[in-house]
């Protein structure tokens, strides 16, 4: 006998649409219906948050107060509690109505999956709502000097003092390190256990006597990163997650998110190459002049269409609840080479214009973006280390 459909179930969410619809037509201000011009573009929340206008203030209230800046997380935690039908119908009508995502942060993408995963009741009821309402900042305190790719040689360590711990040691590459609030933060506890055996995983506040950043300036003139240094830093033994000593697993964990968000930018909503090469080019016969770029844009089309869907395919799968494990290395890595060839292209269509550093209205310009899409195949681990992985981990190949 073959399966009816859910009438009961069809009608209810067709109802959830048309009232996402009417909301978000009402409460998303027409500012955050353009496209992100740039990262300073971006509202990045925490403490001291610094809102690019009015709009994105607004914007940020309105979504975090139905909970929906993390729709499918529990509401208990400040979570808008959406099944994940529900959740696909906010996505497809925010993209329909050109809505922009209310927050970045790593809180988000990053630790929010991991403390939900492994963090005890109470830490999640202290730290999962200010993540939801973008009320602290978060960064990452993975690398170091002496441990990139080989994370898991890293060797700030945290001795054990009772109720605490005391954090000694230096992470490296710190993005927005000066700018967070709260640290999420690899610290090794047992010095004679194998490397990956003998790490914890720790939070605490970059306001802690002894925690300190050092800008790190690029080539490109910006200084999103720090290194920062911990001298005697008195960590409370509540804010270890999970278990002492097996804080590898989190943190892996952890990556495959934030490698599935790095991928994502392979897909994010900007204007459409096509358009903006029409604009700076024009037509000949009703087609893009330069027969070159137009071919380039439109195999750069087709392949970003590709990954979208298999982007989305992949979404649907953690959604039913199959974790993305390795796959997220597949994601990261095609993600990243598509966000580079963008960039190339954008630079291609603009001419002597895309040598711009900056313009009046503070944006960064055409070739500081394309020089931080080269960042996106090193940071949440570099294409090779992902090569790596999917040869061992997807495709069965020996070591
Ligand atoms: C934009 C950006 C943001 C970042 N943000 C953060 C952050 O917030 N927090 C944080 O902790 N870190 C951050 N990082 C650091 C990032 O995680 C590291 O740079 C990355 O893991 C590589 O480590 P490394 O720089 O030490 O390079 P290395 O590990 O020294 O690698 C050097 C080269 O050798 C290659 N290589 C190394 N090992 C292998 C191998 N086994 N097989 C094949 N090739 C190999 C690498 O692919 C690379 O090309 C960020 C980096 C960037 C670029």
């Amino acid at each position: 006998m073959s399966a009816q459909p859910d009438l009961h179930c069809d009608e209810s969410l067709a109802a959830f649409r048309r009232e996402t619809r009417e909301w978000l037509e009402l409460n998303c201000p027409p500012e955050m219906r353009q496209p992100v011009l740039d990262e300073s573009d971006v509202c990045w929340g925490g403490r001291n948050a610094q809102f690019r206008n009015e709009a994105q203030r607004v914007w940020l209230e309105r979504m975090a107060q139905r909970g929906w800046t993390v729709p499918q997380w529990p509401r208990a935690y400040g979570g808008g509690g959406l099944s994940k039908e529900q959740a696909q119908v906010l996505h497809e009508e925010m993209a329909q109505l050109k809505c922009r995502s209310p927050l970045m942060s790593f809180g988000i993408s990053m630790l929010g999956p991991a403390l939900l995963k492994y963090g005890t009741e109470a830490q999640k009821l202290e730290h999962i709502p200010k993540i939801a309402r973008g009320e602290i900042r978060w960064c990452q305190g993975y690398s170091e000097p002496g441990a990139g790719s080989d994370l898991a040689s890293l060797k700030t360590r945290a001795d054990d003092h009772g109720d605490h711990f005391l954090v000694n040691g230096s992470k490296i590459w710190t993005s927005y390190g000066d700018k967070a609030d709260w640290i999420f933060c690899l610290v090794r506890t047992d010095f004679s256990a194998r490397k990956q055996e003998g790490i914890s995983f720790v939070l605490f506040d970059m306001a802690t006597a002894g925690v300190s950043t050092q800008p790190i300036r690029l080539i490109s003139g910006y200084s999103p990163f720090t290194q920062t240094f911990f001298d005697n830093v008195r960590v409370p033994k509540e804010n270890l997650i999970g278990e002492l000593n097996k804080g590898w697993t989190i943190a892996k964990y952890l990556l495959t998110h934030e490698r599935n968000m790095i991928g994502g930018m392979g897909t994010q909503r900007v204007t459409p190459l096509s358009q903006l090469a029409v604009k700076s080019i024009g037509l000949a016969a009703g087609r893009l002049a330069d027969t070159g770029l137009r071919a380039d844009i439109a195999r750069f089309e087709m392949d970003a269409m590709a990954f979208a869907m298999t982007m989305e395919r992949v979404q649907a799968e953690a959604q039913a609840g199959n974790e993305t494990g390795a796959l997220s290395s597949m994601l990261k890595y095609y993600g990243t080479e598509l966000n580079k060839r963008r960039a190339e292209l954008t630079m291609s269509i603009a001419g002597s214009d895309g040598l711009k550093f900056g313009d009046d209205e503070g944006s960064a310009g055409l070739a500081a973006t394309w020089l931080r899409t080269r960042g996106n195949s090193i940071e949440g681990g570099t294409s090779e280390i992902q090569l790596n992985i999917i040869a061992r981990q997807v495709l069965g190949l020996p070591a």
